[in-house]
């Protein structure tokens, strides 16, 4: 395998290279293969952007047409075939059984890109300029987005420049079970020399994802929304990776049955591993003027394409989430076994997650690294979450096989006990 020009050239930062050190050449839905001939089952999935797993058929297809046919590539944002497609698909797929009704901004196409677009969004909606964001929230890495991020390492890495603009209140659960966090922040809001100024939005994860697959509970979520009203505070929804239909429903609030101000989506959008991102905002909160936030590629026309095959493929009934369901139990169990055997042998570890998004947390990030270590010798790409990375992540694609399920799955099991015993 000839690495040494990856090595020689690519920046210091890279990060997946160093767990995964191989050369991947092809995939195909839940296998990677290299192109010395291993194979590997991949529950990464692009830390959560391949949902419909990689190069899936019928979404390639669409590509494959789009691009045979001269389908326009790039257009700023101008208004293409592809782009009218896939607001209709949007409005009749997803927002109209939802009764949902949103704009739609077309940001850059990343995550960050989404959250520095809707936190501005609330700034200039609601003239204030302050957002709450959650312990072991993440957000993103750019100045604004980073400043709603928890994470030490991520905000150490400006080089001593403060992030502006936002602060932190304790997450569900981060006081332990019996206390309900909501209490802190709303005795804040309402306690004039409580130090908070009066936020424009608050941002959350309904799941956070690389802050430890930490759940917030159903009833904590509505009464969020229900503090957010009472404060006319804009309550925005960064559905990046819990979103199209990771925690077994397209949006992940759903399961809350709130109804955010703002959305950002990301990540799976594209349902290819295409860069795409998404605003979604109620259209009265469209307070921007033409042109006051832009960007060169907010128009990826291929990206459309292909998030508008996704989303009829998938979404048209719902027969995906019932199976998301189905999955993310048979994950649930399994994971509460190895966490049982972990904590029998003396490292106390425990599981949560929703839907398809699912953690084993092992307590100790030296103990995460050399299960998911020794799960890489043995054929299974998993990564780690959390503060201290202490959390095994499960973000396989919401469209594996069973048998690719069962066996990812009998790989971390075995590898937990070669790494443990
Ligand atoms: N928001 C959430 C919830 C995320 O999980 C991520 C990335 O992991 C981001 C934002 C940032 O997305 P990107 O890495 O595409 O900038």
């Amino acid at each position: 395998m000839q690495t040494q020009i990856l090595e020689r050239m690519e920046s210091d930062v890279r990060t997946y290279s160093r767990s995964f050190p191989v050369v991947f050449s092809k995939a195909q839905g839940a296998r990677l293969h290299t192109e010395d001939g291993q194979r590997y089952i991949d529950f990464l999935a692009g830390a959560g952007t391949l949902n419909y797993g990689h190069n899936n058929p019928k979404i390639k297809q669409a590509l494959v047409d789009y691009i045979t046919s001269d389908g326009i590539v790039h257009g700023l944002d101008m208004w293409t075939e592809a782009k009218r497609d896939y607001l209709e698909t949007l409005e009749n797929v997803i927002f109209k059984p939802r009764n949902l009704n949103y704009k739609v901004h077309l940001p850059g196409p990343t995550g960050t890109n989404a959250v520095e677009a809707a936190i501005r969004l609330a700034r200039v909606a609601t003239g204030r300029h302050h957002i709450v964001s959650f312990t072991n929230g993440f957000h993103g890495v750019t100045m604004g987005s980073l400043a709603t991020t928890g994470n030490r390492k991520f905000r150490e890495a400006t080089g001593g420049i403060p992030t502006q603009g936002a602060s932190f209140v304790p997450f569900d659960g981060y006081m332990g079970d019996h206390v309900d966090t909501l209490d802190y922040f709303e005795k804040l809001l309402g306690d004039n020399s409580g130090g908070l100024d009066r936020p424009a939005g608050v941002i959350i994860e309904t799941v956070q994802g690389e802050g430890g697959i930490n759940v917030a509970g159903i009833d904590w979520l509505k009464r969020l929304e229900q503090i957010c009203r009472d404060h006319e505070i804009l309550l925005i929804v960064d559905d990046i990776q819990a979103g199209c239909g990771r925690t077994g429903k397209f949006f992940s609030f759903e399961h809350a049955g709130i109804t955010p101000d703002i959305i950002t989506n990301s990540k799976s959008l594209s349902g290819y591993g295409l860069p795409f991102a998404h605003v979604l905002m109620r259209p009265e909160l469209d307070k921007w003027k033409p042109g006051q936030y832009n960007g060169t590629f907010r128009g990826f026309a291929l990206a459309f394409t292909t998030a508008a095959a996704a989303l009829r493929e998938y979404w048209s009934n719902d027969v995906l989430e019932r199976d998301v369901q189905r999955k993310g139990r048979i994950v649930e169990d399994r994971f509460q076994k190895i966490a049982a055997w972990l904590s029998e042998k003396g490292h106390p570890a425990s599981e949560r997650g929703r839907g398809l998004m699912r953690g084993l947390d092992v307590a100790s990030g030296d103990i995460a690294d050399k299960i998911t270590a020794q799960a890489f010798k043995n054929g299974l790409i998993i990564e780690t979450c959390g503060s201290d990375g202490q959390v095994i992540k499960c973000l396989c694609p919401l469209t594996i096989s069973d048998e690719d399920l069962v066996e990812g799955l009998d790989i971390l099991d075995a590898s937990a006990k070669e790494a443990l015993s």
